[in-house]
């Protein structure tokens, strides 16, 4: 009990640094670690694997991308690297549960949105979704509390529910590439395939990390009629493949 009075009276400090935030600061961040973040500026026209040649970001296709790997979506992008600042940011809104962070990452992507991304093209935007026994562990859809503001932003409709997850997610964190990879297999359904058909969708998801959750999605949502789906996610691991 005691405990409690101490918390509220301990001014609040930056996920990041744990240096004292600002009086009135609205967001767990300080600026000095805010202004760390770095946006990727190249990328794959296909899967958004950042790179860091001369190339026009608009033509210019990775390795794997070039091979003809199956994406299912049409093009990924992702705002930032997963690394650093960005992943503490992350981490701490995934498993410390300090989600009142969502809403200054969403404008953040917003603010770095790539050139090559027309959001109101999209008929509707869709979270990744997450089982309903980690959403009660968590309490929350990191990306639905991303997605939100974005669909508000840019005026377009947010589809929750139709795209579900059936078994509940392992840790992947532990997991190399090809278990990742069968470890989503057959996870995802859809509930009302005909609110879909023949409609261009953005799934947006927190991280891209082997691409595997987002491809299996897309894979279920062209399956059952979607005309095209693409992909934005706040954060991109580095290249692993
Ligand atoms: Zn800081
Ligand atoms: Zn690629």
């Amino acid at each position: 009990m005691f405990s409690l009075g101490l918390n509220i009276l301990l001014p609040a400090s930056c996920i990041v640094c744990s240096c004292v935030l600002p009086y009135n600061h609205s967001y767990q961040v300080c600026p000095s670690c805010w202004s760390g973040l770095i946006p990727i500026k190249k990328s794959c026209a296909t899967c958004g694997r950042p790179y860091a040649g001369n190339t026009d970001s608009l033509e210019y296709q990775c390795g794997s991308c070039k091979k003809g790997s199956k994406t299912y979506y049409a093009k990924a992008r992702s705002i930032g690297l997963y690394y650093g600042t960005l992943k503490k940011i992350i981490q701490h809104l995934k498993y410390r549960k300090i989600k009142g962070i969502a809403p200054k990452l969403a404008d953040w992507m917003i603010e770095h949105m790539p050139e090559d991304m027309y959001i109101q093209k999209y008929d509707f935007i869709l979270p990744a979704p997450i089982h309903i026994r980690r959403l009660r562990q968590r309490e929350f859809n990191q990306s639905l509390i991303l997605a939100k503001p974005i669909a508000k932003y840019y005026s377009r409709p947010l589809m929750l529910y139709n795209l579900y997850r059936k078994k509940m997610d392992q840790a992947q964190a532990g997991l190399n590439r090809n278990l990742r990879i069968t470890n989503v297999k057959g996870d995802f359904g859809i509930k009302y395939p005909e609110r879909i058909k023949d409609k261009k969708l953005l799934l947006i998801d927190d991280v891209y990390t082997t691409g595997a959750t987002v491809r299996e999605c897309a894979k279920v949502l062209l399956k059952s009629g979607a005309q095209q789906v693409d992909v934005l996610t706040l954060a991109r691991t580095e290249d692993r493949r």
